[in-house]
């Protein structure tokens, strides 16, 4: 499939090859069948023809294929046109030459007019590559360097012309006279010789100019390196003849003059030159690869140079003594070949490659040495300054890799407004981001790029750095054979960025993108090989840099959490406000929202107290039920997007009711066995724990958990030490109240027995009477009294030796009213009861009565004389519970709790006439209890609405009395 999408998109450039290769086949059949003699002659010679027709065939082919090759990739179309038809006119002519030589007129004719075009072609071909002459004539070339500059290049462009339709006139005059040389010596004038010279000179003299005159104009450093390849390749190709063929015969030693057919297999160098200066820059490999084979292609002919000059030493030297010759030739070969062959490779690099030179010396800068740090910024920056340096462009862009998130981040950061000085880094982040842009990277930074996006994974993978729209490519137009090492998307857009991938020991630790070149040339081989070494000298100190922050952002975690340390547990003032604290400890320490749960152990489940945070929450509802082992085990949950991070967890607590769509931590917050709650961190941003990082939550969360049980139990003390000052203060106070209010009636009693003893013989019978049923009554309310104080301190232990029996109510109450009776009629009350004979509870009959009794003597005390009482009782199955209400003052709600506890009196009722010590109820209540029962109070706390006193005792279906527990 792809092989034809790449041969659609190149048919026309097929099909001229095709016809070419055709015409290299016809040659070579005209040229075999010409040259090769039709009777059978000695093996030996028949091997030397078949030599110099394979040599020729082998030049031919090799020009066609160097042809062919510039012909289908290079960008540049007429230098690729001119080349083509240079190297075809070259095919022609060495596909011919056997022939040619062995005076075949029909293609000697054809190998001479081939040669002559492939002269002018050459010339032409020099004007176009590696400086444009042509482009002299375009406006846009035209500087605006006032009139003498114009005048000039109006001079130059007319001499150009000229010389070039001077050349193309005398090669159209040159074919002829070889054609007539030829098909017919006899007629050929002698003025048409001249021209023919005079040609070769013009062509040759152009030649050299624009050699030297290129050399001269170039400015930038890539075109002078295509220009020096170009001129060491074409003197490459003809050295061997140069010196193994043609000087010993200037030396006047015939005998030493290697054949020309042998000397001139160099000159296959020349299309090889020719066509690798013209793809130079749209090479995609590593130079280095290029920079060996160079070495060795030249050690090799150094080689076989010296081992050819050491053969005619040795023969001059030691004619006569072989054994002495062999001697030399071996120490000669042993001593110099090693350095030809350092020579060889050292020339290489200094000749054909000073680009990578100047680019070392550029890397290697000492102050670069002095700069190194461990501020990531800092390091990138010097990353970046070096790459600025080397590639003379602004727009460079270091990404690092977060290894929290996974994504790449620009380092520095990019400072974006009016006034900044980054906006060329900008611009070419904004052409970055149209292939970058997710929705997560909203939450991580605009400009940061996830692992995933579609630029980074081919560049991740890819053994070189890419451009851009390499990495882009969709799978099906990927390029396939020779096309992957070649740059032939044309036209030349210069403004293609390059992304290299920054890599340390093997893994992808940034990705270095470059803008446009400041010489508005594309990327290619050896900026690859520049930014290697680029790599090799910085890549560690950007990884020590990368540590060095992590490390750094883990100690800033390490000592945000631990400052819990700091948080006033002794401020608490209820539980809540514990989770509240360390929650926000853990989203401000990690930057993630965190919530805290505390489990309620008699509902089984945990209930949210805190959450900090704004972004999405695990579970929306407040409450949630563990109900397996595993939701009491921590969970790092990375999020399904999280494809390149390894060891991903992608279970989820089961408790959870869907898988989160980010990441989460969950941490069970547990004490030994027992589960006090759970801490969850979530992340509006994608995340990778680190082991490191799951170490330090986990201690987290232990020291949480000291925390919580901490707060408990300062909490639990605290109230348990307010509720002694309490008891403390009431005890005062019922010292006091009841001294006071045994004080009123023990005074009372006094008073009348000392009137009695002083007036007992004198006093009315009736006053007797009255006087010594006050002082009883006075000795009743203190018996009732000290009755209470002293069950008080008893009710605990009686409770226990408490008789429970089958009793009936409607007895109890009738009971109890019957001692209340005459305090009742003196006020003027009516105390309404409805209760049903037949019904009977379980209680002990003692006891209910003091409970009774209690309520209602606190319902007469407590409401205005004449107002009612009512006793009313509701049942059913299970349960009696029977109702005492009055119309008094009632009760405020905020004291309706306490007034079951100890020595606990209304603040109202203190200084008020009536008397009592603030223990009836709480005995109450302890009886009731212990009869398993409760009782409470429902008021108001409005005026004149009053109050009821409340309680429940268990019932009893069974009539006879029966002894329950
Ligand atoms: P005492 O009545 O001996 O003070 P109690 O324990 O019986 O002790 O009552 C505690 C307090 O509750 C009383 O001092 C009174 O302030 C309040 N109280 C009790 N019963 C009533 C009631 N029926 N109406 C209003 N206040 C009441």
């Amino acid at each position: 499939m792809r092989y034809a999408y790449w041969a659609r998109t190149r048919i026309g450039r097929l099909l001229t090859v095709l016809l070419a290769l055709l015409v290299y086949c016809l040659l070579l059949t005209v040229d075999g069948l010409r040259f090769f003699p039709q009777q059978i002659v000695d093996s030996s010679s028949l091997f030397t023809l078949w030599l110099r027709f394979g040599f020729s065939a082998l030049a031919a082919l090799l020009f066609l294929a160097v042809g062919t090759l510039v012909w289908l990739y290079a960008r540049n179309r007429r230098v690729a046109l001119f080349l083509f038809c240079f190297s075809c006119t070259m095919m022609i002519t060495f596909a011919v030459e056997t022939g040619a030589a062995s005076n075949d007129s029909l293609l000697s004719v054809v190998g001479s007019i081939s040669g002559v075009l492939s002269l002018s072609l050459f010339a032409l071909l020099l004007l176009l590559f590696p400086k444009n002459y042509f482009s002299f004539g375009s406006s846009s070339h035209v500087v605006s360097g006032g009139e003498l500059q114009s005048g000039q290049q109006y001079y130059s462009t007319l001499l150009l012309r000229g010389y070039v339709a001077t050349l193309i006139f005398l090669s159209i005059i040159a074919e002829l006279y070889s054609i007539l040389r030829y098909l017919s010596p006899s007629q050929v004038p002698d003025w048409l010789d001249t021209v023919d010279s005079s040609y070769y000179v013009l062509a040759l003299i152009g030649i050299l100019i624009t050699i030297i005159a290129s050399y001269r104009r170039i400015s930038s450093l890539r075109q002078r390196q295509q220009q020096r390849f170009f001129v060491s390749g074409v003197i490459l190709a003809f050295v061997p003849l140069l010196l193994l063929t043609l000087l010993p015969l200037l030396l006047g030693f015939p005998e030493y003059s290697v054949d020309g057919q042998v000397t001139t297999i160099t000159l296959g160098f020349l299309p090889l030159a020719l066509g690798y200066t013209i793809l130079r820059y749209q090479v995609l490999v590593f130079d280095m690869y290029i920079r060996r084979s160079v070495a060795w292609l030249i050690g090799s002919v150094g080689l076989v140079i010296l081992g050819y000059g050491v053969f005619i030493c040795g023969s001059l030297l030691f004619a006569h003594q072989p054994f002495a010759w062999v001697i030399f030739g071996l120490v000669a070969m042993g001593v110099l070949a090693p350095c030809v062959w350092i020579l060889a490779k050292s020339i290489t690099d200094r000749l054909f490659f000073t680009e990578m030179l100047h680019y070392q010396r550029l890397i290697e800068q000492p102050d670069a040495l002095a700069n190194e740090t461990f501020d990531l910024n800092k390091a990138s920056q010097l990353i970046t300054l070096a790459a600025v340096n080397l590639f003379e462009t602004q727009e460079v862009c270091l990404f690092v890799l977060d290894e929290d998130t996974g994504y790449y981040h620009p380092c520095p950061p990019l400072v974006e407004g009016e006034n900044s000085h980054d906006e060329a880094r900008c611009r070419l982040v904004q052409r970055l981001s149209q292939y970058t842009a997710s929705a997560e990277a909203v939450q991580t930074g605009p400009s940061w790029i996830t692992g995933n996006a579609v630029i980074v994974r081919p560049v991740a993978s890819a053994p070189r750095p890419l451009l851009l729209s390499e990495a882009i490519r969709p799978d099906e137009e990927l390029p396939r054979g020779l096309s992957r090492y070649l740059a032939t998307t044309g036209p030349l857009d210069s403004r293609d960025p390059l992304l290299a991938p920054v890599r340390f020991q093997g893994k992808m630790i940034g990705m270095l993108v470059l803008g446009e070149r400041g010489d508005h040339q594309q990327y290619a081989g050896p900026d690859f090989e520049a930014l290697h070494l680029l790599f090799t000298r910085f890549s560690s100190v950007l990884q020590t840099a990368c540590l060095y922050a992590q490390v750094n952002q883990h100690v800033t975690i390490l000592d945000k959490l631990y400052s819990t340390n700091a948080v006033p547990i002794h401020d608490f003032e209820t539980m809540d406000q514990a989770p509240m604290a360390y929650a926000r400890i853990a989203a401000d320490a990690v930057s993630c929202d965190a919530s805290i749960w505390l489990y309620e152990e008699k509902e089984k489940r945990l209930r949210r107290f805190a959450f900090i945070g704004t972004g999405p929450r695990l579970v929306q509802q407040d409450v949630l039920t563990p109900s397996q082992e595993e939701d009491w085990l921590p969970w790092f949950y990375e999020g399904d997007s999280s494809q390149i991070w390894q060891g991903t967890s992608k279970g989820i607590p089961p408790c959870l009711p869907q898988a989160s769509s980010f990441p989460f931590v969950w941490l069970p917050l547990n004490s030994g066995d027992q589960h006090l709650g759970l801490l969850i961190l979530t992340y509006s941003r994608p995340h990778h724990f680190s082991r490191e990082e799951q170490r330090v939550l986990g201690m987290f969360a232990t020291q949480c958990v000291a925390a919580l049980e901490n707060v408990r139990m300062t909490l639990a003390l605290r109230a348990a030490y307010e509720r002694q000052k309490e008891l403390d203060r009431l005890k005062d106070e019922f010292i006091t109240t009841t001294s006071h209010e045994l004080r009123t009636p023990l005074t009372a009693v006094q008073g009348y027995l000392e009137l009695l003893a002083s007036y007992h013989s004198t006093m009315e019978a009736s006053m007797l009477d009255n006087f010594l049923a006050k002082a009883s009554r006075g000795c009743e309310e203190l018996a009732l009294m000290v009755g209470n104080i002293t069950d008080a301190s008893r009710v605990q232990v009686d409770v226990k030796t408490m008789t429970l029996n089958v009793i009936s109510l409607s007895e109890s109450v009738q009971h109890v009213l019957e001692i209340i009776e005459a305090g009742a009629r003196r006020e003027q009350r009516t105390i309404q009861a409805a209760i049903p004979a037949d019904l009977f509870v379980v209680a002990d009959k003692i006891r209910l009565r003091q409970i009774l009794l209690n309520l209602l003597s606190n319902a007469l005390k407590y409401s205005p004389a004449g107002s009612d009482i009512e006793i009313a009782v509701d049942m059913n199955e299970e349960e009696v519970t029977l109702r005492v209400r009055d119309y008094g003052l009632g009760i405020p709600l905020a004291e309706q709790e306490r007034l079951f506890e100890r020595f606990v009196r209304l603040e109202r009722d203190m200084n008020s006439p009536a008397r009592g010590a603030g223990l009836g109820l709480y005995i109450s209540k302890q009886l009731v209890e212990a009869m398993g029962g409760r009782i409470w109070v429902e008021s108001t706390g409005m005026p004149d609405e009053g109050s009821t006193f409340i309680f429940t005792l268990q019932r009893s279906t069974a009539q006879k009395p029966a002894l329950v527990s």
